[in-house]
């Protein structure tokens, strides 16, 4: 399964689900790549690496047509692409190209045909640009972590749209999941959370409301800082058990396949 994590909303969770929902599939036994798209580098920062010292990034594979070399994490079974700021002058680099929003698509496939990786995610920017099409070319699902604030749903359209255009011009039709993060049972989350379900959970057309909510728990917040996923960092709080029970539907829906 390979899943890209988007929302062009900024600061929505999607690089601690990116962490620690590929934490949790690599200490199910499953072997996981996260692919870091974000010029940020915040999920390589947060699996410890050193931005400043990486020898290799995604941004040498996609400017030189790869190859993708992923790297060992401290958490057993789990590798990384990683990246650093170099990828901010990638969208400009790679705006003249032919097939510009199929280079990672190529890149992963020859990677996956030579080394197995059950689930592959890809962490993105918060930007609908070239890199986050990239990952839409190069998945088959898209997961799109939404904060339940009273405006998270209109929001959305645009990227709902982008993922119906991409549909259209480039043939990537893919499986929708939405999470709730920073969830705390408040009146007002609980309206969005229903709202959500009532306008997004369409499991026939491929439209999922995952059932787990993501709380907001400051150990989440904390992890990054000493370079761990939340099952390894603080396995009992609260925001692990969470993305413990993330990391088995996706497991579930999966296996659906
Ligand atoms: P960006 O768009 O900048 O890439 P993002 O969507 O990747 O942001 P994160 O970096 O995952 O979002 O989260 C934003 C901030 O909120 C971070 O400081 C993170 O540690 C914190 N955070 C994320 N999820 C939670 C949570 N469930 N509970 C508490 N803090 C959280
Ligand atoms: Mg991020």
């Amino acid at each position: 399964m390979r899943i890209t994590i988007a929302n062009h909303k900024g600061g929505v969770g999607k690089t601690t689900t990116a962490i620690n929902l590929s934490g949790f599939l690599a200490e199910m036994g499953y072997r996981a790549l996260l692919i870091d798209m974000d010029s940020q580098a915040a999920s390589t920062q947060g699996l410890g690496f050193d931005r400043g010292l990486l020898e290799y990034t995604i941004y040498d594979s996609l400017l030189e047509d790869g190859p993708l070399t992923p790297l060992k994490t401290s958490v057993e079974n789990l590798d990384l692409v990683p990246a650093n700021l170099d990828l901010a002058g990638a969208t400009l680099e790679l705006s003249g190209q032919v097939g510009r929003e199929h280079i990672l698509s190529t890149l992963l496939t020859n990677l996956l045909d030579k080394d197995h990786y059950d689930f592959v995610l890809l962490d993105c920017p918060p930007s609908l640009d070239v890199l986050t099409l990239n990952a839409l070319v190069a998945s088959d699902s898209v997961l799109v972590p939404l904060q339940p604030e009273y405006y998270a749903l209109n929001g959305l359209t645009q990227l709902l749209k982008v993922l119906d255009r991409s549909k259209i011009r480039l043939g990537v039709n893919l499986r929708r999941f939405f999470l709730i993060t920073m969830y705390s049972a408040t009146n007002l989350h609980k309206m969005v959370h229903q709202t959500a379900i009532e306008r997004l959970h369409k499991p026939e057309a491929d439209s999922i409301v995952f059932e787990t909510l993501i709380p907001r728990n400051i150990s989440l917040a904390e992890a990054p800082v000493e370079g761990l996923p939340i099952s390894i960092y603080a396995p009992d709080s609260s925001g692990s058990i969470a993305y413990r029970q993330l990391a088995e539907e996706v497991v579930k829906y999966n296996a659906e396949r």
